[in-house]
């Protein structure tokens, strides 16, 4: 077993970026811009350190707006709510977005649901619910919002954001407001070609009639089998990595890391899920380091035990605290 903890170089964790005159290169918004914002209990792992900036817009024109005037050389980058995400010690350079309560309204029409890009897939399930439309049980298994879906191809229990998507409003990196249909998206297994730039603000999404009782007995089902499968009280940042489709037995991620035998693996504060061995978990006060070395050390096992590359499906951003300081 690994034990080893990673210190950081003059014990810089989540320090703040240096005053460079960011905000005054930044346009006017309507909604709230933070300096420095702390990330990492905005996360699921609870661990990362600050936005440079943080900017909530008040709508999407807002948004808009920001976009259209931020000068091109800044980085931008939208966060759900960061339930897919490991953010590095050094923290994110630039403006990191995230969307809010005007970007989390749903509206219904038959059985088609047009819904904000900030709403939670989990209220998603149940105002499709308590509205007679089945097909989108599975939004209630998934801890994320609406745009992280998209951007993921999110899914569980034989259902994707591919099955259910009808077409995307986005903002490209200038603030022009794109429609994406659905073969535009490019949904693939837990992954979209859609380009990187595109921040999604809503979405219609189909589901077809249903029996309310039976929509919400399948919800239960699917949340007792996600509490007897997956550590969901952890901090952790669900599946580490998407299945393989490279090897040639089509065991699962979970099944060759367990044959690595790396459940229960440690680095520092950072383990391998008991439960689900393709979790990783901050057991207490793990650094992004240790988990991300974690990972690598898991992928490293895998590939010279059976030769398959693990590829990450948690999306890692920022910087290290060493390139921080660096
Ligand atoms: C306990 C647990 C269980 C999980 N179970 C599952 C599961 O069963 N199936 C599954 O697929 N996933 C699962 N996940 C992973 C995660 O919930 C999904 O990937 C989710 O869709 C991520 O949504 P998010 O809003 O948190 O996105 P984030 O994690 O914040 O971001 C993920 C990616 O989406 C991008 N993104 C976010 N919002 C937007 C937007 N508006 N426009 C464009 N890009 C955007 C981000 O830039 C990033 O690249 C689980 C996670 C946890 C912690």
């Amino acid at each position: 077993m690994l034990t080893k903890r990673i210190e950081h170089p003059n014990g810089l964790r989540a320090d703040d970026f240096p005053d460079e005159g960011l905000l005054e290169r930044l346009p006017q918004v309507r909604g709230k811009m933070i300096p420095n914002e702390p990330l990492a209990e905005q996360t699921w792992f609870r661990v990362g350190g600050p936005a440079e900036a943080l900017f909530r817009p008040a709508d999407e024109a807002d948004l808009t707006h920001f976009l259209a005037h931020c000068p091109a050389d800044i980085p931008v980058t939208v966060i759900g709510v960061a339930s897919n995400l490991l953010v590095r010690d050094g923290g994110v350079p630039g403006v990191v977005i995230r969307l809010g309560p005007a970007f989390s309204r749903i509206k219904i029409d038959g059985a088609l649901l047009t819904v904000g890009a900030g709403t939670i897939d989990l209220n998603v399930a149940r105002s499709a619910q308590a509205s007679g439309i089945a097909g989108l049980e599975f939004l209630s298994g998934i801890p994320g919002t609406v745009g992280g879906g998209i951007r993921m191809n999110a899914g569980a229990y034989h259902r994707e954001f591919k099955d259910i998507v009808v077409q995307a409003d986005a903002l490209d990196r200038q603030g022009n407001r794109h429609t994406l249909f659905h073969n535009q998206i490019g949904f693939s297994y837990r992954h979209t070609t859609a380009p990187n730039d595109m921040i999604f603000v809503s979405a219609m999404l189909q589901g077809e009639a249903g029996d309310p009782d039976e929509i919400a007995k399948r919800m239960q089902d699917i949340q007792k089998s996600r509490a007897a499968s997956q550590p969901i009280r952890e901090k952790t940042g669900g599946s580490t990595f998407a299945n393989p489709d490279n090897d040639p037995q089509k065991r699962k991620a979970w099944q060759l890391i367990e044959a690595a035998g790396c459940r229960g693996l440690k680095i520092g504060q950072a383990k391998v899920s008991d439960k689900h061995c393709n979790f990783l978990i901050n057991t207490g006060k793990a650094t992004a380091a240790e988990i991300e070395h974690l990972g690598e050390e898991v992928r490293r096992r895998v590939r010279e035990k059976f030769g398959v590359e693990l590829r990450w499906e948690i999306k890692r951003i920022g910087v290290t605290a060493q390139e921080r300081i660096s």
